[in-house]
């Protein structure tokens, strides 16, 4: 072969070579148009707080109204709010007599026992009367006397919540369940698995903060989930990206009133009865289950850095970015991977922990 024809047949096969990466790209085009045309959107209140939804399918807007059924399905058994909820009638039956549940909240009761003895006491399933005394529940809030909470404090161990062949029974008069640290991340799982049995391969949708991510953007990218500023409602201190994983942000600013000039804030330590004090503004996890996630925000978030550290360097399956009042970011190794922080303009500082 002379080196014309040499010439001649590498230029065609760099020609043939883009030809063919053209197409590539046109088909990719092509198949990602398709994909955001297949992009449902909806919102919608339950749960006592908003419903965000983002779904890629071509029934996105019929799988949507399927979620939300679940959600009110949920709602239904676990709610102290819904009058003839699983959860109301247990609470109503406090002291007096063991009642049947349905096995959704069967396995929930569960489960915040089983966390509840994980993160030794600081997530607390029966916290209710306690939560009640500084009327979040109501929402009248005004700070109890020592004196009320000493009273309260017997009336708020897990241990006194009874669970035996589908049964439950909360042993003493006065006692209360509540599950509003739990049941969101709970159903986020619920919607994350009927999706998938729906065929759906991506999706993101957020139950007021509890936030799950199916598969990727249409992109291929991972899902993005700005981490919010705990000092600035309007801001926020970096990106989170998950891919087949929840995550869930728990902090004081969410929730809580002022008297005295002094804040008080909705999540309770289990040990005093009093909002949690523990040098932190925010905690954020990061796991495949999102009812693990909602428990450990919570749990992590009383326990205070140090002792949410030692919690997560003992137990796998999940990643944590805390916030300190300090202004301190700490991100845990597996966090650092998939968080881009952003806070330097805003004065916070940032650092990795690694597990070793
Ligand atoms: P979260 O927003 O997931 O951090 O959950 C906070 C909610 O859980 C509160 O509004 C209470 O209803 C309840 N709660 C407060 N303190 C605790 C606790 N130590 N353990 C379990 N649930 C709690
Ligand atoms: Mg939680």
């Amino acid at each position: 072969m002379n080196l014309k024809k040499i010439l001649a047949l590498s230029l065609a096969s760099v020609f043939l070579l883009t030809g063919c990466a053209e197409r590539r790209e046109a088909a990719q085009q092509m198949l990602e148009n398709k994909k955001m045309e297949n992009r449902h959107e909806a919102t919608t209140f339950a749960m006592d707080t908003i419903m965000t939804f983002t779904v890629i399918h071509e029934d996105g807007d019929e799988i949507i109204i399927d979620a939300e059924q679940e959600i009110r399905r949920l709602e239904n058994l676990l709610s102290v709010t819904v009058e003839n909820s699983d959860i109301s009638r247990l609470n109503a039956a406090a002291g007096k007599e063991a009642l049947d549940m349905h096995v959704d909240t069967q396995v929930l009761l569960q489960a915040g026992k089983t966390l509840g003895e994980k993160t030794n006491g600081m997530f607390d399933i029966a916290i209710s009367p306690i939560v009640k005394a500084w009327g979040f529940t109501e929402e009248e809030h005004h700070v109890p006397t020592q004196a009320e909470l000493d009273a309260l404090l017997p009336l708020s161990d897990p241990a006194d919540v009874i669970l035996k062949e589908g049964t439950a029974y909360l042993q003493k008069e006065g006692m209360a369940v509540d599950l509003g640290g739990i049941a969101k991340g709970y159903a986020s799982d619920k919607v994350a698995e009927l999706l998938k049995e729906k065929g759906v391969e991506s999706a993101i949708f957020s139950l007021g903060g509890n936030v799950y991510g199916i598969g990727t953007k249409p992109d291929g990218e991972k899902w993005e989930v700005a981490l919010a500023n705990p000092l600035d409602a309007n801001d926020y201190c970096g990106l989170i990206s998950i891919e087949n994983q929840a995550t869930v942000t728990s902090g004081g600013y969410q929730r809580y009133f002022e008297e005295n000039g002094k804040k008080y804030h909705h999540i309770i330590d289990p040990a005093t009865g009093y909002p949690a004090e523990s040098g932190l503004l925010q905690v954020t996890i990061i796991s495949e289950s999102g009812m693990e996630a909602d428990v450990y925000s919570t749990a992590l978030y009383v326990m205070g850095l140090e002792k949410a550290l030692e919690f997560w360097k003992a137990n796998g399956g999940f990643e944590a970015i805390f916030v300190t009042e300090a202004g301190e970011v700490i991100a845990t190794e597996g966090a650092d991977a998939c968080f881009e922080f952003e806070g330097r303009d805003n004065d916070f500082t940032y650092r990795v922990v690694k597990r070793g």
